[in-house]
């Protein structure tokens, strides 16, 4: 008998209970612990542990999972996978302990344009991440800490925070597709504003915040419903392409009274293309968040699966700058999986004027640290692996808008952590570029790089370590 298609099926049998369709007790997420690797136990390289848990997760869920952090994927490249040749008799370093070597970083101000471009006393600042993604006391902190540091830190979507504007004395304002919170005040407000038409954790989807963290203020400054999922629009209201945006970066001028500069933040997918695009439309900055960017939520399948590499999609911004003579013009900010000075430095030598860091911030703050070990339990992880900050139960206060929970991020302690790393991290990138014979960490260059593996060459055009030549295709 044909079936109707457009009539829900309906099982010819009594469906089975929530019990039955589990596979037991076990954690849905991921292989349970002390389960080794298929190399370990030299089972199926496809069908592995992690690949048949993912199956009954999927089985007894229905669903896609979602979760917080960012990328699993392991066959991204890493930093490490770059290495640094410093200068020996070709070049002369730079005396590390007696010469200088300059750190601040102008973004913004290559047009001429605007009367203020942000002027950082560092090539590092704080990546986007919400007021409900993290908790109020932990906006207050990385504001506070970078203000230290004189750097600067961003909304991310959802409104500006008042006690974040407080404690930044650089702010970047964020306006997403969704547009929740956006406020012409606070737009007035801003020290730089930023449009956002990606993020690297899940480029080409907007941004998710899970019901639980939604509270009476979070639903307030975005004015949605308490307690309900907010899942924000990707497609910008505004424009569909170079030529809207144009005119809506022109409105932004305008209504700033052309004192700030507008940075336009995209996920890396066809950054060559993209990036060109943003240039033509007028950006003054550009921010390409790779692939190993981190986010309060996502779907799983998202954040391991999409968008490239950002050691590639800094090259290829990096020449599509070139291509349209807008070097030195338009301001190039790298994001995505940056842990350290080194790998800053690795982003700055890539081609990036500057880096902003997101998880390695909120690690600063205390995520993922060794303490209220209990309540890592209850979420089923400990200390080292945690990924919930989608469940809105964070251990340490960083990622919650739990009252009881947030009162564990002491945000002065929290701002000076956040001021001690990012000191830290300017010393590793200085200490590189003075090695290497530069009195500006701006001189980094490519050069100055040598690829360890075919893969990081071949994404990155950097020569082979020895062979120096690049990888060919
Ligand atoms: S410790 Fe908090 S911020 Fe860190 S991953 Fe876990 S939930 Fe997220």
């Amino acid at each position: 008998m044909a079936h109707d298609l457009n009539t829900p099926y309906e099982y010819p049998f009594e469906a089975a209970s929530e019990a039955e369709i589990k596979f037991g007790d076990g954690a849905i997420e991921g292989r349970p612990a002390g389960v080794p690797s298929s190399y370990e136990e030299g089972g199926s390289a496809r069908w592995s542990p992690d690949a048949i848990a993912e199956v009954h997760a999927l089985a007894q869920l229905g669903r896609y999972q979602v979760r917080g952090y960012n990328s699993f994927n392991k066959q991204l490249p890493t930093f490490d996978d770059l290495t640094f040749v410093p200068a020996t008799m070709t070049r002369l370093p730079l005396e590390g302990y007696r010469e200088s070597c300059d750190t601040t970083t102008i973004l913004g101000g290559g047009r001429g344009l605007v009367e203020k471009p942000m002027e950082l006393k560092i090539p590092i600042y704080i990546a986007s991440m919400s007021f409900g993604a993290l908790s109020a006391s932990a906006k207050a902190a990385l504001g506070f800490g970078a203000s230290k540091v004189g750097t600067m830190t961003c909304t991310g979507e959802g409104g500006m925070l008042e006690e974040e504007r407080e404690a930044s004395q650089r702010l970047l304002y964020q306006m997403s597709p969704a547009r929740y919170g956006v406020d012409l005040d606070h737009l007035r407000r801003a020290d730089a504003l930023e449009i956002v038409v990606g993020q690297g954790a899940k480029p080409g989807t907007g941004g998710l915040l899970l019901g639980m963290k939604v509270s009476e203020r979070v639903s307030r400054m975005r004015t949605l419903p308490q307690g309900v999922d907010q899942r924000s629009t990707i497609r910008h209201p505004d424009f569909l392409g170079a030529d809207d945006m144009a005119v809506k970066i022109e409105e932004l001028r305008i209504a700033t009274n052309y004192k700030v500069p507008i940075f336009i933040k995209m996920g890396a997918t066809r950054p060559r293309y993209d990036v060109a695009i943003a240039a033509k439309a007028g950006a003054d900055v550009i921010v390409v968040d790779g692939a190993e960017g981190g986010t309060g939520a996502s779907p799983e399948m998202l954040l391991n699966h999409t968008g490239i590499p950002t050691m590639s999609a800094i090259r290829a911004a990096r020449e599509a700058l070139d291509e349209c003579g807008m070097t030195g013009k338009v301001s190039l900010v790298a994001a995505g999986g940056i842990r350290s000075g080194v790998d800053a430095a690795k982003c700055l030598a890539l081609g990036a004027d500057a880096v902003m860091i997101g998880n390695a911030a909120m690690m600063a703050l205390g995520c993922n640290s060794p303490r209220y070990l209990a309540d890592y339990e209850a979420l089923g992880t400990a200390p080292g692996a945690c990924h919930h900050c989608h469940t809105g139960r964070c251990p340490v206060g960083v990622a919650t808008q739990d009252p009881e929970l947030e009162k564990r991020m002491n945000p002065h302690a929290g701002a000076e952590r956040v001021a001690r790393y990012l000191t830290a991290m300017t010393m590793e990138i200085t200490a590189l570029a003075k090695a290497c014979g530069k009195s500006s960490v701006h001189n980094l260059e490519v050069e100055d790089l040598r690829a360890l593996s075919f893969q990081a060459s071949a994404f990155t055009g950097v020569k082979m370590a020895g062979i120096d030549r690049a990888f060919d295709w």
